[in-house]
Order: structure tokens, then sequence, then C-alpha cells
């Protein structure tokens, strides 16, 4: 996917970074015609968190700007033809929201503000859900929070498909480019410089993920971003289990889960480790790792305790203290990963379930 040998000299904008966030914002400017874009990867397109997403699709988050974003998102999955000329791969199963029995308030609090702002989303009590969803275990649930449009995507799909239509636009691509120093001068930035040579450029947007924080660090900027490792399970379905049902955040079993197509389901943790290096972690996810989180979301699902493990995912998040992402003036596009629910169990405020 490289663009030839040559690299440009000059540009107008230069993203970095080939993920969904730097595809996107590759895509939304070039419709513009903002002037000559360069997007650089040091890998390829969707090789970060992008190409191992469990890529749930859901409104419910506690924080306005969030749910707005994800329903602007959510409209884009659903035309995506249109809106990007590529098919696009989004599976509407629906979506629902556990919640521990004592914070079924927040829960009704969070899904009135999602319908203000348009979401389709409505609480449901235990006989609805066990209607909605006979394989789950639901006794101890009040109230959960149902969104009937929601559901899953394919993250490196998305990013390549904006990459792509990017491209088709005019957008310059350079893969196995990495960004090394930001070039400042009178203090503003002037360019990047890379490992083929430097690109001059009054506008640089970083969009690097979890490696976006050492690459501030070489001007100065101390980014509160952390890393942390996570681990998937994709199991074929149990024997009698329903394929391409709901998918799932659920503070009791603290896990996430979805349908993986109609024969395959992903189990997700809400726990991870912090302080991994992207470029160095466990490929492989640990037998006992695997273990603990089909253990732990049996307690949903018994029917699971019979499924067969199909593999492994692993992969690292960028988390910000309030696990909000950074987004501004200072040319950041990174830390989406509180799109995923992992940190809700350890930030000392729960902000954004
Ligand atoms: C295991 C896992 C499960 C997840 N599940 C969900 C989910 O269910 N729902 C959800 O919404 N989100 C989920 N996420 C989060 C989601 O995947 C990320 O928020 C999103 O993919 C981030 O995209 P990005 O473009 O910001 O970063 P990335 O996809 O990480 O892309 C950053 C890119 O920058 C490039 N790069 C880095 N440094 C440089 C450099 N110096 N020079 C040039 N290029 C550079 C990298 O090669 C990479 O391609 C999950 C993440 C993980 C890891």
């Amino acid at each position: 996917m490289t663009n030839g040998n040559s690299s440009p000299r000059t540009a107008d904008i230069v993203i970095l970074g080939a993920g969904v966030m730097g595809a996107s914002i590759a895509f939304h400017l070039a419709k513009r015609k903002p002037g000559k874009i360069v997007v650089i990867d040091k890998g390829h397109v969707g090789q970060g968190g992008s190409g191992r997403s469990s890529a749930l699709i859901r409104m419910h988050y506690s924080y306005p700007p969030e749910v707005q974003l994800a329903l602007v998102s959510l409209h884009m999955f659903e035309h995506w033809r249109e809106a990007v000329g590529e098919e696009g791969d989004f599976r509407k199963t629906g979506f629902v929201r556990i919640v521990h029995p004592g914070e079924t308030e927040r829960l009704k609090q969070n899904v009135e503000m999602q319908r203000k702002l348009g979401v389709n989303v409505k609480p449901i009590d235990r006989v609805e859900l066990k209607e909605l969803e006979p394989d789950w275990t639901v006794d101890e649930v009040e109230l959960a929070a149902y969104e009937p449009d929601s559901g899953y995507g394919d993250g490196a799909g998305v990013a390549n498909d904006f990459l792509t239509r990017a491209r088709e636009l005019g957008v310059t691509y350079l893969s196995k480019t990495p960004a090394v120093e930001f070039l400042v001068k009178g203090g503003r930035v002037r360019g990047i410089s890379t490992d083929r040579g430097e690109i001059a450029a009054p506008v640089v947007i970083a969009a690097t993920g979890p490696w976006t924080r050492p690459l501030f660090q070489h001007v100065g900027i101390e980014l509160p971003i952390e890393t942390e490792y996570h681990q998937v399970a994709i199991l074929k379905n149990a024997p009698g289990m329903k394929g391409g049902g709901c998918a799932c955040i659920d503070s009791v079993s603290a896990t996430y889960f979805r349908s993986d197509a109609h024969d395959k389901f992903l189990i997700g943790d809400f726990y991870g480790q912090r302080g991994a290096d992207p470029d160095n972690f466990p490929q492989r996810a640990s037998d006992d790792g695997l273990e603990e989180i089909i253990e732990r979301t049996s307690r949903r699902i018994p029917k699971l305790e019979n499924a067969e493990v199909v593999r492994g995912v692993t992969g690292v998040y960028d988390m910000t203290p309030d696990s909000r992402p950074l987004l501004g003036p200072a040319l950041l596009a990174c830390t989406f990963a509180p799109v995923s629910p992992a940190w809700v169990s350890r930030s000392p405020q729960p902000l954004a379930w």
C-alpha cells in the first residue's frame, strides 16, 4: 500500500496514523478539499487497535457529546455505501447494557439523556430481557438498556474503507513510514520528520493511538495517556446456542460480549494490564486469561461453559485519566479507547458507562 518510492516533501496537512481515526480524518478532510493531504503510518492501515478491536457499536455513553458522536457514527455505518462508497460490515444485532442492581437509577437517567439526544433505546426489565435473549441468566437484573439499532462492525475494514476512499479523493498514503519527530520552529509545528525524510506542513494531526505519548514527549509535551493490554476470546457457539444475538456490556460479569457472525461468539474483559508496550506485547492470549473471562461470562450465559475456543485476540488500548478522547488544537485524535468498556470498574469515578 505504499505510494511508490518518492515521499512528498511538503503538504498542507499531514496525518500520522492510518487507524480508524487517521483514516476517517483523511476521508472527511479530503471531501472538503483543503489542499494536499498526506497520511503516514509506521506499519500499515488498521494495524493498531483498529485491527484488533471487538468493534462493538453502541450509543450507551454517559457523556452527551460521546452519545452524539456515536449517533453520527451509527448513521454512517447504516449508510456506509452512500457515505463511503464501500460495502461495509455493520451487523445490527441489537445491544444491551446490564448494570449492577444498585446502578438502576443511573441507568434510567442515562437512557433518558440518550433518548433526548435521539437514540433508539429503552429500558427493559428481566422478563423482556429473557424474551430477547433466552440463553442468558438474568435473575439479578432489575433493569437493562436495550438499543435495537446497535451491534458491531469491523475496525480494520472501516479504516481500510476510509483510506481507500480518501486516496481516491487525492490523499497520499505512505505505509511503513514512522514519524520520528515533530518539526517545531517559533513555537509552531512546521512539519514532521520521518525515516524517509522530512515533510514540511503547517498542520500535523496525530492519530497515533497508544504510540502518541512518546511522540509528544520529544517536543516536551507530556500527555496523560497510558496503555492497557487486553485479551479477547473467540469461541465456537456451544451446541444449542442461538447465533447472532445481542451485543452486551455487562458490569456484573465485568465482561462484554457479542456474536461473531452466526457461528461464533466474542468475549472481552473489563480488566487489563496497565503499562503495555504497543510494539512488544503478547500476540497470543494466555489460556488462563481466556478461561477466566469465559468462566465469568458463563455465569451470564451458562451454555458457554461448553463452547470451544477458536482463538484469542490481544491488543493495547490508549487510556486517559477520565476515559475521554483527547481531541483538539494540540492536533491530537487519540485515546478513543473509552469506546471500550474496559476502564469502567477501574476508574475511581466511573463516568462514561
Ligand atoms: C482488544 C481491543 C478491543 C476493543 N474493542 C472495542 C469495541 O468493542 N468498541 C470500540 O468502539 N472500540 C474498541 N476498541 C478501541 C478501538 O479499537 C480504538 O479506539 C480505535 O481502533 C483507535 O483507533 P486509532 O485510529 O485512534 O488508533 P490505532 O488503530 O491504534 O491506529 C494508530 C495508528 O498509528 C500508527 N502509528 C503509531 N505511531 C506512529 C508513528 N510514529 N508514525 C506513523 N504511524 C504511527 C500505528 O501504526 C497505527 O496504525 C478496542 C481496542 C482493543 C485493543
